[in-house]
Order: C-alpha cells, then sequence, then structure tokens
C-alpha cells in the first residue's frame, strides 16, 4: 500500500508517514492571537479525538501567540500562512510543531530558501500545500483549464523548491472541491511520487466540500475513495460549522473503512409503519451518548420493531428492539431484560458503563 512506502515524518509528538496510524486533523476558527479561545477550542478538539491541530497565521500577533498556545495544549501545532515568508519564520521560531505553506505564493525564492533553512535549523517539517484555486498562470494555459493533471505539476514543483535546499521533512497536500478530481489528482500524484522514488505522505482532505451537510457527504464520498486505495497519512474533514464535527466525521470514516479501532459503532434501522417507540430520538440520543465510550470497540443496535430488531440486535454487542411502548435489552445475542420504552437509554448507558 502507497501508506506504507511514504517517508515517516514527525510532527510534534505525532509520527505520520510510513504506514503508521492516520492522523486526524482540524484547524481551529478562532482568532489565533486570541489565546484563550483558541486553547479552549483545542481542548474540546482533543478530547474529541483530534491528533493534530492547525491555526491560522494571518499577521505577527498570531504568529507571537503560538508560543502561548503551546503550552497549554497536548497535541501538535501547525501553523498555517500564506503570502508572507517572515510570519513561516516567526512560526517557526514560536514553536509551530509543522509548518503549512504554499511555497509558490510565500515571495521570492530567497524567500522561501530563507523557510526552508530555518525549518531545517528547528526540525520542523514543512507541508507544502497546494490548492485547485491557486494554479500557476503556466499550468492553467498549459491544460486549458483547473485539472488533476496540474495541481500534481503544481504540487511537485512546489516540492522541488523546498528539495532544492536539501530538505525533505515534507508532507504534501493537494485539494481542490472537485471531488472526482481531487481523487484523479491524489491517484496520479502517488504514482508520480512512487515512480521518483520521494515518497512523502500525504494529507488527505476535500477542500471547501460546504455546511455539516453536504461537507460530510462529499468529503466521505473523497475520503473513503482515496483512502481505500492505500493513499493517505493524516486527514481533515471541512466543514463551515463546528471543528468538533470534523473529528466526529473523520473518525467514522476511518472506523467504517477499517482504518481505525475504537469506538462505539451505532446500527439503527431507519423505522417504518411497524415502528411503534420514538425510534428515532433513541438512535440520536444512543449515538451522542457513545461518544463518551471511545475505549469501547463494540457494536450497538438501536432496533424498533421485532420483526428484525431481535436479530439485528443479536448480532450486535448490545441492542434494543422496541415493542408497543415497550422494548427488549439484548446481551450478546441474548435477551436481557424487557422494560418501559422510557427506560430504553439508561438501561443502555448501565450497560456501557459497566461493560467488560
Ligand atoms: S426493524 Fe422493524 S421498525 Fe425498523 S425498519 Fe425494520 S421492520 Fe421497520
Amino acid at each position: 500500500m502507497f501508506r506504507d512506502e511514504t517517508k515517516e515524518i514527525r510532527i510534534g509528538n505525532k509520527v505520520i508517514g510510513g504506514g503508521n496510524p492516520i492522523a486526524i486533523q482540524s484547524m481551529t476558527n478562532t482568532k489565533t492571537q486570541d489565546v484563550d479561545a483558541t486553547v479552549s477550542q483545542i481542548l474540546l478538539l482533543e478530547e474529541a479525538g483530534c491528533d493534530i491541530i492547525r491555526c491560522a497565521v494571518p499577521d505577527i500577533d498570531a504568529a507571537k501567540a503560538l508560543s502561548k498556545i503551546k503550552e497549554r495544549i497536548h497535541i501538535p501545532l501547525v501553523a498555517d500562512i500564506h503570502f508572507d515568508y517572515k510570519l513561516a519564520i516567526a512560526a517557526i521560531e514560536n514553536g509551530a510543531d509543522k509548518i503549512r505553506i504554499n511555497p509558490g505564493n510565500i515571495g521570492s525564492k530567497e524567500h522561501v530558501r530563507d523557510v526552508v533553512l530555518k525549518a531545517k535549523e528547528y526540525c520542523v517539517p514543512i507541508r507544502v500545500g497546494v490548492n485547485s484555486g491557486s494554479l500557476e498562470k503556466h499550468i492553467l494555459d498549459k491544460y486549458g483549464r483547473v485539472t488533476a493533471e496540474g495541481i500534481v505539476e503544481s504540487a511537485i514543483d512546489k516540492v522541488q523548491m523546498v528539495e532544492e535546499y536539501d530538505y525533505d521533512n515534507i508532507v504534501v497536500s493537494i485539494k481542490s472541491s472537485d471531488v472526482l478530481m481531487c481523487v484523479k489528482a491524489h491517484e496520479l500524484l502517488a504514482e508520480k511520487m512512487k515512480k521518483s522514488g520521494h515518497i512523502y505522505p500525504l494529507h488527505v482532505g476535500i477542500t471547501e466540500s460546504g455546511t455539516v451537510y453536504s461537507g460530510n457527504i462529499k468529503s466521505s464520498v473523497g475520503l473513503g475513495i482515496i483512502l481505500n486505495q492505500g493513499i493517505g497519512d493524516t486527514i481533515r474533514v471541512s466543514l463551515s460549522g463546528d471543528p468538533v464535527e470534523e473529528i466526529r466525521t473523520a473518525k467514522l470514516v476511518l472506523k467504517t473503512l477499517g482504518l481505525r479501532k475504537g469506538g462505539i459503532t451505532v446500527v439503527s434501522c431507519p423505522t417504518c409503519g411497524r415502528t411503534n417507540i420514538d425510534l428515532i430520538s433513541l438512535a440520536n440520543a444512543v449515538e451522542k451518548l457513545v461518544q463518551n465510550y471511545d475505549n469501547l470497540d463494540i457494536k450497538v443496535a438501536t432496533m424498533g420493531c421485532v420483526v428484525n430488531g431481535p436479530g439485528e440486535a443479536r448480532e450486535a454487542d448490545l441492542g434494543v428492539a422496541g415493542g408497543n411502548g415497550e422494548g427488549i435489552l439484548f446481551k450478546h445475542g441474548e435477551i436481557v431484560r424487557k422494560m418501559p420504552e422510557s427506560e430504553l437509554l439508561s438501561a443502555l448507558k448501565e450497560e456501557l458503563d459497566n461493560w467488560k
């Protein structure tokens, strides 16, 4: 698999690439210089399961805030920089564990050199990020429009701008909001990297994918196809919403693909005319409840009736099947007890609390 062959890159206390577990990332949406707000959000993201966090560094105040933020968080901190090489240097000096730049928009060749040399001095990896929206004119002219080939050509060119200074502590990202173009670009990039022998870890995400609803769908489809081909060492789900939602989605994507263990899987029926309990509310409450049990790797079923209910519930480690205003609790395929509908959620919680 491609991800087993990528170079191992250390980012603070995490290592990505070389077949290491796929790290989940997110980005804060607070003002980075507002240290308290940024730290609060990062701590919530850590609790949700975020492995690596990125903060925007649009000015020098934000760059200086990084050192204060780092003192109060426990996961690697990545600085996101555009246009100004001085900010990249300041971010590294202020403790960034990785910087994300596009060497094509950071300034002159000398400026790129200064950033790379600073990164080298501090042993800080550089994520070379290229977006479909920022392709150079000559590439657009060559391909006539934005294409997967153009994105890959631009990315390889930017990677070489860093390699030129004898630095290969690199992660690469290529982004497009067009899901299928993004998939194609990743396949192409993986192929080209393999041929060249310069095999860097890939940070995978679908950019500008939209609100929680459309973003979840686009990200899941795109990431699903890419990750399932063995490509991708770290991921970010981008949503116009609470970053904690990004983590929840990323975890479920990885778990669905069998790329991450831990956490409870909830299965629930779609409900139909046979449903005689408020199954939709129960399933939503159960989904929320299980977020607190990342230490358990089990399946919990919430089923509306006894037609398919007990069967599914039996296959699951734990489950309920609704009856008429009541429900049956199953554990390891065995009926535990019958109870009123109102007690089903607390019965599940009690079982999870005492799960062996
Ligand atoms: S499990 Fe029962 S209630 Fe749920 S969809 Fe199937 S038949 Fe309908």
